[in-house]
């Protein structure tokens, strides 16, 4: 395989309103893509990483600085979100030349996917349920009351997911406050290395307990199985290195016969075409923290994902990710670009 050239482009992309959750609040994006050219044929990637270090160690600016390296062929073992957008972009560019989809080639089952809106503490459930969604993931804390719009939800047939993002840690006896609501799971709701107490959680609450921050790499995730800390896990391919490594978890999952869902981390169109192939595969059995791309941006690098009639996004299956990237709002949005063609 011969990389004809290889890009980063930076864009800033504002929000449709910030994103407020326990740990970050974020009002608009900076995204890292990455735009490779493998035998002529183009391929994207979008990198996770967010320009402060608040839910993860990887930065944009330290993507910037290993990627020329990954680029070269060089592995880059603690930036796996760094590894995981250079890995999207040739897996675009290699698959378009075979005219196969992303989803075809992972094995995927579904072609639609159950979509899921994440809810800040500043947003409103109820509108959400009103613009289709059947799943919503509410971000809590326990300083925060429980939205009303929780219960509206649940009237309505609504899965209702909550996401703690570890802020029980220093009172972990009242997550059981979250029991016997009907939730479909409470996401980490302690610290990422308190295995000893999800187990104790998974053993005493009726509600599953899904483990996302926790799953910080496929040996982690190991651990987390091993020490029965999870009903349930949220992959986020970026997290542990990409594609291939998040078939690897979803493989593990199924063996373990624990269910799991894609997590997301605010994709802009390119990296959300991705994660839906992901999420197609049969194991993914809960819905995926993946959204249309009004719940996020004004304007996506990509043709929007609508949801269907019902709550879904449809999995692309064009030839690589299946999206066309827009290229004049790229432009439009550009911070800086930098060639890392090895
Ligand atoms: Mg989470």
């Amino acid at each position: 395989m011969a990389i004809d050239a290889a890009e980063l482009i930076a864009v800033r992309l504002p929000l449709v309103r910030p994103f407020v959750t326990a740990t970050t609040t974020t009002a608009a994006r900076e995204v890292l893509l990455v735009r490779v050219v493998v035998e002529g044929v183009e391929g994207w990637g979008e990198c996770s990483a967010e320009q402060e270090a608040a839910y993860w160690h990887e930065t944009v600016h330290t993507a910037r600085a290993v990627l020329p390296a990954i680029a070269a062929g060089r592995p880059a073992p603690h930036h796996p979100m760094a590894e995981a957008a250079f890995e999207m972009a040739v897996l675009d560019a290699t698959l378009r030349a075979e005219h196969r989809s992303l989803a075809g080639y992972l094995g995927a089952t579904r072609s639609h996917v159950d979509a899921t809106a994440t809810v800040g503490f500043d947003d409103d459930i109820d509108a959400f349920v009103a613009a289709g969604y059947r799943s919503v993931k509410v971000k809590v804390a326990p300083e925060h009351p429980l939205p009303a719009g929780v219960h509206h939800a649940a009237a309505a047939a609504v899965g209702v997911q909550v996401d703690a993002n570890g802020s029980y840690a220093s009172v972990p006896e009242r997550v059981a406050d979250l029991d016997g609501l009907g939730l479909v799971c409470i996401e980490q709701p302690l610290a990422a290395e308190d295995l000893a107490g999800h187990a104790r959680l998974c053993r005493e609450l009726r509600t599953t307990v899904c483990l996302d921050e926790s799953v910080a790499s496929l040996a982690s995730l190991d651990a987390v199985l091993a020490a029965r800390a999870a009903g349930a896990v949220s992959v986020k391919p970026a997290r542990l290195g990409g594609i291939v490594a998040a078939r690897r978890a979803h493989d593990r999952c199924v063996d373990a016969g624990i269910p799991a869902k894609v997590g997301g981390l605010l994709e802009t169109g390119i990296g959300r075409a991705a994660a839906l192939a992901v999420a197609a595969l049969p194991g993914f059995s809960l819905p995926a923290d993946l959204s249309a791309s009004d719940r996020y941006w004004v304007d996506d690098l990509t043709e929007p994902f609508v949801l269907d009639g019902a709550g879904r996004l449809a999995v692309p299956d064009g030839p690589g990710l299946g999206v066309t990237v827009r290229t004049e709002v790229i432009e439009q949005a550009a911070l800086w670009r930098q060639d890392i063609t090895p």
